[in-house]
């Protein structure tokens, strides 16, 4: 029987190999580890990418988070507007500043909805950081409206989404300042953890280089209390291998969404996402289902493997318990309760892609069909 797993980051690199090898080489054989050549050049081609005038390197992408925040001047005792259904990461880098994330209820793709997020904004509120989740880009104009409107800045969380345009605009240009990850598993992963922040704003990237290196603009010398948070120079010219072939890696995730659209879309009663089309880079394929666990437990036996992104909304994770009003958001709660991520990666063959189409279809109709 096929085996089809949710994700294998082994797939991922291999067809890299021989490239990869080599860029490792020579950052192995060269002298610079930390804030050299490799790292300007990979800032410069994401920068390109992302259709801005900077990019930052860093540790990854919840320091990119705290430190576009920071830079933008928030602080203890500070409000920020997040999505009441998200990856932990988004909260947590609010948290850290201490800084108090305040949710917005989310739509059905599971992004902020911008017209919950007026009625959310308090008097202490800085910042607006929407989600792209799942690569599906946020509804940024309304956002950015009603952000301006209550003179608060736009940090995008792009950690999902590398690539995502609208109107000619990628995931990370929208805001004052996008953050990114590339952990492993993102549509563009490092071997290891990295990430970025971009901006079109000159000084707020400066505000960002001093921030990720303690502060300091020149040697020895430290204008503000700073992190250590450097994206390195052998994860970056790893990047840089595999951002060429970003576009050609996103292009075959939407031909996979297109087929599973194809044989599931008019399974009855089974709920398949939005499709998209340029705004959408399929970082999840996610369906959903009320009898989950069994559903799960079913697609396993028959050599399909699935994840859940995620089980609970940040405000019903123990770290949160008891500091929310968690019936105010019962969208987020319906998603927590039914999501399913269908395998979703650039690797998967035409095979294992319809493998995977089919069995759900079979799957669902014998579980649920009538
Ligand atoms: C992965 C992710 C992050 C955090 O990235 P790390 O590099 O793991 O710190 C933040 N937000 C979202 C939505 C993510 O998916």
């Amino acid at each position: 029987m096929m085996e089809v797993l949710s994700y294998d980051v082994a797939r991922v690199n291999h067809r890299f190999q021989g490239a990869l090898h080599e860029a490792a080489r020579a950052v192995i054989d060269g002298r610079t580890f930390i804030l050299g050549h490799e790292l300007e050049a990979f800032e410069k081609a994401f920068a390109r990418y992302c259709g801005v005038g900077h990019c930052i390197g860093v540790g990854n992408g919840l320091d990119a988070l705290m430190l576009a925040l920071h830079a933008i001047g928030v602080r203890a005792g500070d409000d920020v507007l997040v999505p009441a259904f998200t990856f932990i990461a988004t909260w947590n880098a609010v948290s850290l500043l201490g800084a108090r994330p305040i949710p917005v209820e989310v739509d059905e793709n599971g992004l902020m909805d911008p017209a919950h997020l007026a009625r959310a904004i308090t008097p202490r509120s800085k910042a607006v950081v929407p989600v792209h989740l799942y690569g599906r880009l946020a509804d940024m104009e309304a956002i950015t409206e009603v952000a301006s409107r209550h003179g608060l800045a736009v940090v995008e969380d792009a950690a999902q989404a590398h690539g995502a345009s609208r109107g000619g605009c990628r995931a990370g240009g929208f805001g004052l300042a996008g953050a990114f990850s590339f952990y492993p598993t993102k549509n563009l992963g490092a071997l290891g953890d990295g990430g970025a922040i971009c901006t079109n704003d000159a000084a707020l990237a400066e505000s960002c280089r001093m921030l990720r290196n303690y502060g300091s603009r020149a040697k020895y010398r430290h204008d503000a209390v700073g992190w250590n948070s450097r994206l390195d120079d052998l994860q970056a010219s790893l990047l840089s291998v595999k951002l060429a072939d970003l576009e050609a890696a996103n292009d075959r995730r939407r031909a996979v969404a297109r087929r599973y659209h194809a044989d599931l879309s008019s399974v009855p009663g089974l709920h398949c996402p939005e499709r998209g089309g340029q705004d959408m880079v399929w970082h999840h394929f996610v369906v959903r289902c009320s009898d989950r666990a069994r559903f799960q437990e079913e697609l396993v036996r028959h050599g399909v493997h699935t994840a859940i992104h995620y089980p609970l909304a940040p405000f019903d994770q123990p770290c949160y318990a008891g500091q929310y009003d968690r019936t105010l958001y019962p969208v987020a709660i319906e998603l927590a309760e039914t999501v399913l991520s269908l395998p979703m990666a650039d690797y998967l063959l035409d095979e294992e892609v319809s493998h995977v189409g089919s069995t759900v279809a079979r799957v669902w109709n014998a579980l649920y069909g009538c």
